[in-house]
């Protein structure tokens, strides 16, 4: 751990890292002072790395830190047990837990100082199979995509969603848990002319989303057995235009969401799922009558969100034969894809890292290979034919995929090899978003 320690004195001298927790209310006991700086340095490190999230993974013999950098965990140090029990401690005291009590599952907050700014970081500890999980989530106010076309989707396919939804009818937004899903389902909501309809928005207690201007939420208990249902009949009495439920998971509030549009209302309804054909047979499945929601569904929104590569060191490649068969694209349709490569430094530049003995990774992405993120979209407009497609029972949704390829429907696939014979993303992150 030498990297904390001034170099020149025999006696190892702790060097304060320019960053500080601070938590209000309650008073912090003596700590450690090497704990204290390696817990602030692992912050300090994260934040250089443009982490959003610290993930300490401490099983009593060893902890592993990581670091979430553009939706991905990328593993960084590993610490003896003691150290990183230590340090688990020193954030748990932040929070605000109680050393002694281990419960499956709590969350705190405190802020980290770092030179002017305060971040709020919002702490979440949980006990899984033996080992303890704390994770620290770094609000750096890194500003969020709030439009459908910041997020990568079309002018031309944003006009469309919004004369869809000019109309009274169901409007379903899907994408999968934790990847993004608010922030479009926010994207999708802001599509609505908001100062001449009145929303109305409904989302569990629990779900921390971020506010959309104009559509105020209410909020349902599910620790006291509310849903959705329990919240709507009195916000209908506002005679709202836009009904929008954030995660539909119950056959009561779908029943009552599809008598909506026979009321001239439109219903905006998010559902957990990995793609749009999935999102439409979970929502089949909450219905008693299938064909009445497929009836008034009129476009259904799926996303998913992607590294970009880094316009400093991605490297185009000729992809290989076989890859192209496996993705059923002709030989010669695509001349290039990209991939992570060496950066494009002035050669003396490279000289002088290499005569310094400093190894030459990428300064923009610190060797990533990936700098931001963009969507993946699949958006679905629902016409006579599809309807009599998902009116059909199935379990072979790979099936149904198909189908809709052939009627001319681009798959979340299709939008990422373009997305890749573009450069703006790997082939290889494709396919890990897609888990194909
Ligand atoms: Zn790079």
């Amino acid at each position: 751990m030498a990297w904390f320690f001034g170099k020149k004195q025999q006696e190892p001298e702790l060097v304060e890292p320019p960053l500080h927790f601070v938590r209000h209310g309650a008073p912090i006991p003596q700590l450690n002072p090497f704990l204290y700086v390696h817990a602030r340095m692992i912050v300090l490190n994260a934040l250089g790395a443009r982490a959003d999230v610290v993930r300490v993974t401490f099983t009593g013999q060893k902890a592993q830190v990581q670091y979430q950098i553009d939706g991905v965990y990328h593993n960084r140090e590993v610490l003896d047990g003691q150290t990183g029990g230590g340090i688990v401690a020193i954030y748990k005291i932040f929070a605000g837990f109680d050393l002694k009590q281990r419960v499956p599952f709590q969350e705190g907050e405190f802020e980290v100082q770092h030179l002017n700014n305060r971040i709020p970081c919002r702490v979440e500890d949980q006990l899984v199979k033996g080992a303890e999980i704390i994770s620290l989530h770094l609000d750096t106010g890194k500003p969020r995509p709030h439009k459908l076309t910041d997020m990568g989707l079309a002018e031309d396919q944003v006009e469309k969603i919004k004369q869809a939804m000019e109309e009274p009818g169901v409007v379903l937004v899907t994408a999968p848990p934790h990847l993004g899903y608010s922030t479009v389902f926010n994207a999708v909501v802001r599509v609505i002319d908001r100062y001449m309809r009145d929303v109305v928005m409904v989302q569990s207690v629990k779900d921390r989303e971020e506010e959309v201007e104009n559509a105020p939420p209410t909020t349902f208990d599910p620790d006291k057995e509310e849903t959705p249902a329990t919240v709507i009949p009195q916000l209908l009495l506002r005679y709202p235009n836009v009904v929008c439920v954030r995660k539909v998971a119950d056959k009561e509030t779908m029943s009552l969401l599809l008598e909506q549009p026979e009321k001239e209302r439109l219903v905006v309804m998010g559902l957990l799922a990995r793609d749009d054909t999935e999102a439409i047979y979970r929502a089949l499945a909450l219905c008693e009558e299938p064909e009445k929601l497929l009836g008034q569904l009129k476009v259904v929104v799926g996303h998913r969100v992607l590294r970009k590569l880094c316009e400093l060191c991605k490297t185009p490649y000729p992809p290989p034969p076989q890859l192209l068969q496996q993705l059923g694209i002709p030989q010669g349709k695509i001349k290039a894809f990209f991939k992570p490569g060496p950066p494009r430094l002035p050669p003396e530049e490279i000289e002088r890292m290499q005569k310094e003995g400093i190894p030459i990774i990428c300064p923009q992405c610190q060797g990533i290979g990936y700098l931001g993120q963009t969507g993946l979209f699949e958006v679905l407009f629902l016409n006579d034919q599809l309807r009599q497609l998902f009116l059909k029972p199935t379990q072979d949704l790979d099936a149904v995929r198909q189908a809709l390829r052939k009627l001319g429907h681009r798959t979340p696939l299709d939008e990422g090899i373009l997305l890749a014979a573009k450069g703006i993303t790997a082939i290889q992150e494709v396919s890990r978003v897609l888990k194909v």
